[in-house]
């Protein structure tokens, strides 16, 4: 039954008499070539119903065996996010009907995840920081796929992603503002991606997150009545979700209406979210321990092994980049946004000192480059090495970071392993320091407008940038511009 809520807006003062809270359960599609529970292909794109086998389609006599890549991922973000690592584990079984289950249950975790407690620190636009508390992470598998085409009558099945690996990722009831669920969503895709686990993907479906909204009086102790929302296929849209969930429960509770346990489903077009069923209706899904399945111990060597090959976390980076490097707080977000740029970055530094201008150049000419041609870090044709040339030509006043970034850089980018000052120099863009060549040209361009020196003197100091146009103009743009305005000034206040 599917029936749209929707509410007039409401004001501020009556919004602030309520609080939000959220808890989010995320699944994350883990990047195994084969399948949670058999070898079957987990290949993207393939003919429907190819990538499966006996043990996919749960046939009878057939029996499940653990991915332990599917394991070390999981255990990989339990570290990451600072979980303690379950042991012993035992799996269950789910049991449901649906056309996408093929063996009638899921193959999961009930009591007894892999990763118990820990937590996903965020960092909000104003720059509070935040914990959000895990509850767990377990292992499981995903479900097929039922299709509904266009002028079918019948609905289509295809298993090919039954039994994908999936981490499911569960927040305890943390959350206080769409943008702390947001960012928590887009925390969790910079740790899934560093950590080479999934791809990250929410708009493809790789990541995909429910989202538990409850409202409570301000200051009261005790939450309020969950709602669970689905269905949302970006973070823009679980934002969007919560913030309806949010206006429509306080439109329930103030008109003295019982908010009630049950599951909604959000509509990106229209912003609103309808009921799909209560609580009423809730599946007993008779969790009971696998039987097909041993128990998957986690040894401490096991453990150590996957500890040691943890990639740099991008909480880690970014301190470094701020402590060490000494970068604004908004440099060291954008440089450690993805692993390979904080990567190369961190080579850049090794080839120069000047960190805020390697920030700069990283931020500014890289990414625009990268972001023009929708190339990846890993194909930039330029070396840590060539930057870090380019950035010591300026810092020496050779060229101005105009000229090394809209002259010098862009042949750089065409041959790869030029040397910056080889092409400034084939350009003849090397700029003169030298005061001794650099005074004489001054000297000749004040003697040449006596008038508007004096001009200059009585106050109009705006002048000074008709003196440097000269300046510049005579020497065909090579002086260097920082020593010539500094020479003109001495000049022109003698
Ligand atoms: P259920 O028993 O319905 O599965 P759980 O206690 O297991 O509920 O919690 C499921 C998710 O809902 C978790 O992410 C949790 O943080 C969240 N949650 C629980 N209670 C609330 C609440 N009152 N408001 C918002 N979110 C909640
Ligand atoms: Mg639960």
């Amino acid at each position: 039954m599917i029936e749209e809520t929707k509410t007039a807006p409401i004001s501020a003062e009556i919004k602030g008499k309520y609080e939000l809270v959220i808890g989010l359960e995320v699944h994350a599609q883990l990047l195994t070539n084969s399948k949670m529970y058999t070898s079957d292909s987990t290949t993207f794109g393939n003919l429907p119903n190819t990538n499966i086998s006996v043990i996919t389609l749960g046939h009878p006599g057939t029996l499940p065996k653990v991915n332990k890549r599917a394991v070390e991922y999981a255990i990989r973000m339990g570290l990451a996010c600072d979980c303690e690592v379950t042991r012993r584990n035992i799996f269950s079984r789910k049991n449901y009907f649906y056309p996408d289950l093929p063996k009638g249950y899921q193959i999961t975790q009930d009591k007894g995840p892999i990763c118990v407690g820990g937590q996903i620190p965020i960092i909000l636009g104003d720059g509070t920081k935040k914990n959000v508390k895990l509850n767990r992470i377990h292992m499981e598998e995903d479900a097929g796929k039922s299709m509904h085409l266009v002028g079918e009558t019948d609905t289509l099945v295809d298993f090919n992603r039954a039994g994908v690996p999936l981490i499911e990722i569960v927040s305890e009831p943390d959350m206080r503002s769409s943008e702390e669920a947001y960012m928590f969503l887009m925390e969790i895709k910079k740790l899934v991606r560093y950590l080479e686990i999934c791809d990250g993907n929410m708009e493809e479906g790789s990541l995909r997150c429910d989202a538990n909204i409850s409202i409570m009086p301000k200051g009261a102790k005790e939450f309020g009545k969950k709602v669970e929302v689905k269905n949302m296929n970006s973070f823009r849209n679980v934002a969007r979700a919560i913030e309806h969930e949010f206006e429509r429960q306080i439109v329930m509770v103030e008109s003295g209406e019982e908010i009630i346990s049950e599951t909604r489903t959000f509509d990106a077009t229209s912003g609103l979210t309808s009921s799909m069923r209560t609580k009423e209706d809730l599946n007993d899904y008779r969790y009971f321990p696998e039987p097909d399945l041993s128990p998957v111990v986690v040894s401490e060597e096991w453990l150590e092994n996957i500890q040691n090959e943890l990639p740099p976390l991008p909480r880690e980076l970014f301190q470094k980049f701020v402590d060490k490097y000494g970068l604004p707080p908004y440099d060291a977000g954008v440089l450690t946004d993805s692993k390979e740029i904080a990567l190369y970055f961190e080579s850049l530094c090794q080839s120069t000192k000047n960190y805020k201008a390697a920030s700069n150049w990283m931020m500014g000419p890289v990414k625009s480059y990268l972001n023009e041609l929708t190339l990846h870090i890993d194909d930039f044709p330029i070396k840590p090495e060539g930057i870090a040339a380019l950035i010591k030509m300026v810092d020496e006043g050779k060229v101005s970071f105009s000229v090394a970034s809209q002259r010098v850089y862009p042949e750089m980018l065409k041959a790869d392993g030029r040397d910056p000052s080889e092409i400034a120099q084939a350009l003849n863009l090397i700029q003169d320091s030298d005061e001794g060549s650099i005074k004489p040209i001054i000297e000749q361009v004040l003697a040449e407008n006596p008038g508007k020196v004096n001009e200059y003197k009585a106050g109009k100091k705006g002048l000074l940038g008709m003196f440097m146009g000269q300046v510049m103009k005579r020497s065909k743009g090579k002086a260097d511009p920082k020593l010539a305005n500094k020479i003109l000034i001495e000049l022109l206040e003698k």
